[in-house]
C-alpha cells in the first residue's frame, strides 16, 4: 500500500503518521521524501487496513494499492531512479558503466595485465571471479580469499572498485571488507539465506537474473536483500534458457525497459555470459544502451584460448578497446557517457 501525503508536509507529521501505523497495523513504513511529494510506503500484511481510516488522515491526500509481490523495488515505492555512489561513481546515473575483467582471476600476473588494460581504456569497475560456482567439481573452482586480494590489489593500483561473486554467507565478511559490488550469480539468485545475509550489509550488490528464472522472482530476490535494509542493488538480466541452443543462453533484452519501468533499481546486462560468443558481445552492448540498461559486465581476457574458464566469451583488451570506441556515440545518442 502506497499513501501519497498533501504537497509540502512537514517532515515531523510524516514521521508521526509512520510510527502511528507501524505501532497500530504492525507493518513497517517506508517514507520517501521527494521534491515537492512525499509518500509512504507500507510493508508487510496490509490486507486488514482500512483505507478509510487512513484517509481520515489530515495530510493524507490519497491511498493505493500495490498489486505487485515486490514492494521496495517497486517504483511506486519510490518514484525515482534509485543512484548508486560507489567512491564517486554513479551508477543508475547518466553514466553507462562497465564493468570489466576476466571471468576467474587466475594469477597475479594475469589480473595485473587485464587491469592495467583496463584502466588505459577507462573503465569504470574490475570484475574478476574468485568463488566460482562451476557446473562441474572437476573445473576450476578459483583462487578463493587469494582471488580477492590479487583483484583488490590490482583494484587499489588502478582506483578501480572490484566486482566479484559471493556463493556462500560464510564469506560475507571477507566480501564485506575487500570487495565494493558484491556480485550474487545467477545460481544462487533463489539463495535466500544468502540473500538475507546481504540484506544486512550497507555494500552494493549485483543480483543476477538466474536462467531459469522469471523477472518477478528476480524482483522478490531483490525484495529480500532490500527487505533487511540494503536498498543498494543492481539488478542483471544474464541470458535465460529457452528451448533455442543456437546461443549459450539467450539475453532477454525485454527484461530491460520492462524492469526500468517497475523499479527503480539500476539495471544491467551481461552480455558474455548471454551469447557465450565474444562476437556477439558489444551488438548486444548496444541493444542494451539503446534500451535504457544503466551498464554491462563484459568478460575481457588478455590470453583467452588458454583461459581457466569462459575464454570463448572473453574479448581480448584490443578488442574491448575497439567496443569502447565504437559503443560511445551511442551512448552519446542516449545522453550518457560511458564510464
Ligand atoms: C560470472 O559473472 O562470472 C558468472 C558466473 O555469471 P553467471 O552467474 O551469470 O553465470
Ligand atoms: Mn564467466
Amino acid at each position: 500500500m502506497i499513501i501519497v501525503l498533501k504537497k509540502n508536509t512537514p517532515k515531523e507529521d510524516v514521521k508521526k503518521l509512520c510510527s502511528q501505523l507501524e505501532r497500530k497495523y504492525q507493518i513497517s513504513t517506508n517514507p520517501i521524501y521527494g521534491e515537492v511529494l512525499t509518500i509512504i510506503g507500507l510493508v508487510g500484511d496490509t490486507s486488514s487496513i482500512p483505507k478509510s481510516e487512513i484517509a481520515l488522515n489530515q495530510i493524507v491526500d490519497k491511498i493505493m494499492k500495490v498489486q505487485e509481490p515486490f514492494k521496495r523495488a517497486n517504483r511506486m515505492f519510490h518514484p525515482e531512479d534509485t543512484v548508486i555512489d560507489v567512491g564517486g561513481k554513479l551508477i543508475g546515473s547518466d553514466q553507462f558503466i562497465i564493468v570489466a575483467g576476466p571471468c576467474a582471476v587466475e594469477s597475479e600476473e594475469q589480473i595485473e595485465t587485464i587491469a592495467k588494460e583496463l584502466n588505459e581504456c577507462g573503465t569504470g569497475f574490475l570484475r574478476g571471479g574468485a568463488f566460482k560456482p562451476r557446473t562441474s567439481p572437476y573445473s576450476f573452482q578459483g583462487l578463493k580469499a587469494k582471488g580477492i586480494e590479487l583483484l583488490k590489489s590490482a583494484g587499489d593500483r588502478y582506483s578501480m572498485p572490484i566486482v566479484t561473486e559471493i556463493v556462500h554467507p560464510y564469506d560475507l565478511e571477507l566480501f564485506a571488507e575487500k570487495v565494493d559490488i558484491i556480485q550474487v550469480g545467477a545460481r544462487n539468485m533463489q539463495n535466500y539465506e544468502l540473500l538475507k545475509e546481504l540484506g544486512s550489509l550497507r555494500k552494493p550488490v549485483l543480483l543476477k537474473r538466474g536462467f531459469s528464472n522469471s523477472i518477478e522472482e528476480l524482483l522478490m530476490s531483490a525484495e529480500y536483500i532490500m527487505s533487511g535494509g540494503n536498498q543498494e542493488v543492481i539488478l542483471c538480466e544474464r541470458g535465460i534458457r529457452t528451448f533455442d541452443k543456437t546461443f549459450r543462453n539467450n539475453l532477454d533484452i525485454s527484461a530491460v525497459p520492462y524492469l526500468k519501468k517497475v523499479t527503480h533499481l539500476p539495471v544491467f546486462i551481461d552480455p558474455s555470459h548471454a551469447a557465450g560468443i565474444r562476437w556477439m558481445v558489444e551488438p548486444l552492448v548496444r541493444a542494451a544502451i539503446a534500451c535504457g540498461a544503466d551498464g554491462a559486465l563484459v568478460e575481457v581476457h588478455n590470453n583467452p584460448e588458454i583461459a581457466l574458464s569462459d575464454g570463448e566469451q572473453s574479448l581480448l583488451p584490443s578488442e574491448f578497446k575497439q567496443m569502447l570506441e565504437n559503443i560511445a556515440p551511442l551512448a552519446n545518442a542516449v545522453g550518457r557517457r560511458i564510464l
